[in-house]
């Protein structure tokens, strides 16, 4: 099974996954957590070169591009691997933050960002999208006190975050058997709770 994590900042996902994975642990699931950008070693060389930032980032439709990259070799060299074994892969971000960032507000073709991600994921698509919502100001508060060097997202405006969420919610509606919206406005027990819940009465564990 595939779960990806998806959202905005700071509404939990590092969290979540980590009680997700032990909760899963303990119905004997194996599992293995991993992130976007990231989770293979070229992968996590693109997100160094990513996510460093500076004074001029790239553009988005390079953004697209070193997304892309990154994931068909997380794919190949990660997420493939452990399905083909029955391990259940958790993974924070996916296809949906490239949506939501370099689509939505990057503002790159719907058409483009959906064409690469068929070439790049092809059948790997996740059985379950768990979008963690807060309203943008609590998103925002929460990433701001967890980093005091704020990286180049954290650091946009309040209407960006409130497009994204708009962009993830826009998500969540159009394909409702792939996701499901999670309110992340509770504790972190609680937030687990809900997350366990939903993960069994949808993929039966
Ligand atoms: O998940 P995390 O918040 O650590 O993600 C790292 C950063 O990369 C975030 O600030 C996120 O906004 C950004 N990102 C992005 N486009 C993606 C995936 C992540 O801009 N497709």
């Amino acid at each position: 099974r595939f779960i990806t994590f998806e959202g905005g900042e700071g509404v939990g996902k590092s969290t979540q996954i980590r009680r997700l994975a032990a909760s899963l642990n303990n119905l004997g699931v194996q599992t293995l957590m991993t992130r976007e950008p990231g989770g293979s070693p070229h992968a996590e060389k693109l997100r160094e070169v990513l996510l460093s930032g500076g004074a001029k980032p790239f553009g988005p439709f390079a953004e697209t591009i070193l997304f892309n990259a990154a994931r068909d070799d997380h794919l190949e060299a990660t997420i493939r691997p452990a399905l083909a074994q029955g391990i259940w892969v958790l993974c924070d971000r996916f296809i949906d933050s490239t949506r939501a960032y370099q689509g939505v507000l990057g503002e790159i073709e719907p058409d483009l960002i959906r064409s690469m991600e068929r070439v790049v994921v092809g059948n790997t698509m996740p059985d379950l999208t768990l979008i963690l919502d807060l309203p943008a100001r609590d998103g925002l508060a929460r990433a701001r006190a967890r980093s005091a060097q704020a990286d180049r997202f954290e650091a946009e405006s309040l209407s960006f975050h409130e497009k994204l969420r708009e962009a993830f919610l826009a998500i969540a509606e159009y394909e409702p058997k792939r996701c499901a919206v999670i309110n992340a406005l509770g504790t972190p027990d609680a937030v687990a709770a809900v997350i366990l819940s939903v993960v069994r009465r949808r993929l039966a564990k």
